[in-house]
């Protein structure tokens, strides 16, 4: 993610799930690129810390969501990159439509050969307590991730490979949207 461009400065977290009741994740601050043991936590599924002092970032309760809700999933990916925070500033609905692109079976559970797929954008908030409930009880089943506006993009998997494969495909997408709009002109947005 680092090489990649996706975790600037402090930006984004990393998590993986530790057993049903558990997770490791990225702590507060720290560079995503030159990260050390003392750099990752555990947290319970409410996003309190095992250890009495370790601090986690706000956006844990965001990783902890798609833990609960979604059992099957082992990791949890977050970056800040250019396309996925440009893209959703330009499109100003409730989501990205990604047509007519091959990657787009890439995306582990997305199964059927339909080559439309939709990202739902959320608002941006300060606020992880209303952004979970703004985001709602059920995350999206047709697609391994979701992106917030002007922030950055979530992707998960059943292991930290394959959330790093659907984010890889989740950015490449993103990429593509954004030049393309790039050389046809902001109209089109
Ligand atoms: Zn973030």
């Amino acid at each position: 993610m680092d090489r990649f461009g996706w975790v600037p400065s402090f930006g984004g977290n990393i998590s993986a799930r530790l057993d049903g009741r558990s997770i490791a994740i990225t702590r507060s601050g720290g560079r995503k690129g030159f990260l050390g043991r003392d750099n990752i936590i555990a947290v319970d599924l409410e996003g309190r810390p095992l250890n009495a002092g370790d601090r986690p970032s706000a956006e844990t309760l965001l990783h902890c969501h798609v833990y609960r809700d979604l059992p099957e999933v082992g990791a949890v990916l977050h970056g800040h990159s250019v396309a996925a925070t440009v893209l959703s500033r330009l499109v100003t609905g409730p989501a990205i439509t990604l047509a007519g692109y091959e990657m787009i079976k890439a995306f582990e559970i997305h199964h059927t050969h339909d080559v439309r797929v939709s990202v739902p954008v959320f608002e941006n908030s300060q606020d992880m307590e209303r952004l979970v409930h703004d985001i709602g009880p059920e995350l999206p089943r047709h697609i391994p991730g979701y992106i917030l506006r002007g922030h950055g993009a979530y992707a998960w998997g059943r292991t930290v490979d394959n959330a790093m494969a659907n984010l890889e495909a989740l950015e490449f997408l993103l990429q593509c949207e954004l030049e393309t709009l790039k050389v046809r002109g902001l109209s089109a947005a």
